[in-house]
């Protein structure tokens, strides 16, 4: 928990040159300061995870002393990470209205105030606030991050950008990908809304942010099959799976899918290569249960039985893979007679299935079943993951499909 304190190390650091410069005593006394003693011991209490001693000691510490800026500053962000954030910004206001404030104190107190307003919910007063500081030359960074906040939790993209692109240009590593998903956004918007030429441009862009980024490659497909250029669609998604075999899940089923729309006879062998390509070069478990899959109800069992054996010699063994083995098992004529324990089986597996997380994110660990291409919990972007490609939603389509293709 030490880091969530290191914040506090820079106060210190600033206090303690503060205090020794107001009493003009040099740095080795400045520890017999009893106030600063006192706000060390508040430091060391946080440290220490002890919170409600911490706060006791900066209360005492402002009651002694109105004018001590570091200790009020401090004293408000302890409020707000205990969620009291109307103490908080009753704190940080107050040393806003200060008449004596320095420039850096005023732009410090006014930043701390904008991060009150964040957890409130208040977004447009936090804004104003952080619009104010975004050119000043101390807090500029956090202001801008401040804006980000506001404007991915509006949805404002365009504002988004606007923030990123002054980021970006600052060096910010992680800039390029977070502009590139805004970019997104706005192809997904404009998707919803058949803008094509919109969406086209927008994933364009994405691209040329982050060559190969599988979000941008994902809408390529979506706008390629739109237009009917299943071939492209299919490329792209390919293309975009091969990058991030981990996001699978999202992208397999769409593969299978898209095969559909092929003319009939390229139809099997075009989804048998792309999933062959797929399970073999990258280790796309999913595909390679969408394989068997192919195989079995295309009568190939020999290969279908080679496949499973693979994927059920997999630690863990993909739950996926267990169903596909029970359906299969329940055909064959041997177990006729014990169809419906098998049944059970099958549904006791799919119901784990669906009860389970299928993502998490590689970042802070956050799981959840459906995929988003933010981080619900730590707020980055293209973080999460398919745990196991356990996902069982387009099974029965796909097989209805290529039962349907059989009969024909
Ligand atoms: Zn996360």
């Amino acid at each position: 928990m030490i880091e969530d304190w290191f914040w506090l190390l820079l106060p210190v650091a600033a206090a303690s040159g503060w205090w020794a410069a107001r009493r003009g005593v040099p740095e080795e006394e400045e520890t017999r300061d009893p106030a600063l003693d006192r706000y060390l011991q508040g430091v060391r209490y946080l440290l220490d995870d002890r919170t409600d001693d911490a706060l006791q000691t900066f209360i005492e510490m402002v009651e002694v002393d109105h004018e001590t800026f570091e200790t009020h500053v401090i004293l408000g962000r302890l409020f707000r990470r205990r969620g009291e954030v109307d103490r908080a910004i009753r704190i940080h206001q107050n040393l806003v209205a200060r008449p004596a404030l320095t420039d850096a104190q005023r732009a410090q107190a006014l930043c701390e105030l904008g991060q009150d307003f964040l957890l409130a919910g208040v977004l447009d007063r936090a804004e104003g606030v952080f619009r104010e500081l975004m050119n000043s030359p101390n807090q500029a960074s956090e202001a801008l991050e401040g804006l980000r906040h506001v404007y991915e939790t509006q949805r404002e993209w365009d504002k988004a950008i606007e923030v990123g692109n002054r980021l970006r240009a600052e060096g910010s590593p992680q800039e390029p990908l977070r502009v590139a998903h805004y970019h997104c956004e706005l192809a997904s918007e404009a998707l919803e809304r058949n803008d094509l030429a919109e969406a086209s441009e927008r994933a364009g862009q994405a691209e040329a942010l982050v060559p190969g980024l599988s979000r941008a490659l994902l809408l390529k497909s979506e706008i390629a099959e739109r237009e009917g250029r299943i071939r492209e669609a299919i490329d792209h998604g390919s293309d975009a799976v091969a990058r991030t075999p981990r996001l699978a899940p999202l992208l397999v089923p769409r593969l299978e899918q898209l095969h559909q729309a092929l003319p009939g006879e390229h139809r099997l062998a075009a989804l048998e290569q792309v999933l062959t390509d797929l399970a073999e070069e990258r280790g796309v478990t999913m595909a390679r249960i969408a394989l068997m899959r192919l195989y079995r109800r295309t009568g190939r069992m020999d290969r279908a039985l080679h496949e499973l054996g693979v994927i059920l010699a997999q630690r863990p063994v993909p739950t996926s893979g267990l169903l596909e083995a029970v359906r299969w098992m329940k055909v064959l004529p041997a177990v006729q007679s014990y169809v419906s324990e098998f049944t059970a089986f099958e549904k006791a597996l799919s119901d784990q299935l669906r009860s389970q997380h299928l993502y998490q994110c590689t970042n802070c660990g956050y799981q959840g079943r459906g995929h988003v291409w933010q981080c619900p919990s730590c707020r980055r972007w293209d973080t999460l993951r398919g745990l196991d490609f356990d996902i069982d939603q387009t099974t029965e389509d796909a097989e209805a499909a290529l039962i349907r293709e059989e009969s024909h």
